[in-house]
């Protein structure tokens, strides 16, 4: 079997850990009966990528029964070697904190407050305007009667609490209206 980085640094450390501990006298069996049951156990790891800059971390994503239980820096990248900066430690609570939004808010024109709407209206208002916006003002040939197929009044600004694979499909979708002005908050 190929000795990988990962598998060396986690057998190495869970026997350090035991070593050190037996030779202080602790009783191991509670702590190893914790070990089975902690929380990546039976997870599937999924190789994934960090979206918070574009050094592109690599980092192992554990899911277990379609959902993510934890994410942690990769040991076999050779680039970072595992190690995640803050951003990157922090990931798992992009998709699992109580702060994130949970459904869409809208705040209608000169209103003062944001109303809650669900996915269908939302994206329903969303597809209208960008339909409007883009019948509106494709631009279809240039000056020359060149094809061009250029949208100009739609700006896509990336965040980087969408994961890469996130980013790529809305890349394509843009491109695919024509819109040419883009730009991503996640660079270093
Ligand atoms: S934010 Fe940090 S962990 Fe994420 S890719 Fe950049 S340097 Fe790596």
């Amino acid at each position: 079997m190929k000795k990988t980085r990962r598998s060396f640094l986690k057998g190495l450390s869970a026997g350090v850990i035991c070593l050190s501990l037996g030779q202080l006298g602790f009783d191991l069996k509670e702590a190893q009966a914790f070990a089975g049951a902690i929380k990546i156990e039976g997870a599937k790891e999924v190789i994934s990528v960090c979206p918070f800059c574009s050094v592109c971390c690599q980092v192992i994503a554990y899911v277990r029964d379609g959902a993510l239980v934890s994410t942690e820096g990769d040991p076999d990248f050779p680039v970072s070697e595992g190690a995640l900066c803050a951003k990157g430690a922090a990931l798992f609570s992009m998709y699992s904190s109580h702060h994130r939004l949970q459904k869409p808010l809208y705040r209608a024109p000169y209103s003062d407050r944001w109303e809650e709407k669900d996915w269908d209206w939302t994206l329903n208002q969303i597809a209208r305007k960008v339909k409007n916006a883009r019948d509106k003002n494709i631009i279809l040939k240039d000056e020359k009667g060149r094809t061009v197929n250029r949208l100009e009044n739609i700006f896509m600004m990336g965040t980087s609490h969408a994961s890469n694979e996130e980013c790529a499909v809305i890349h394509q979708a843009m491109r695919g209206l024509g819109v040419v002005h883009m730009d991503h908050q996640a660079r270093v």
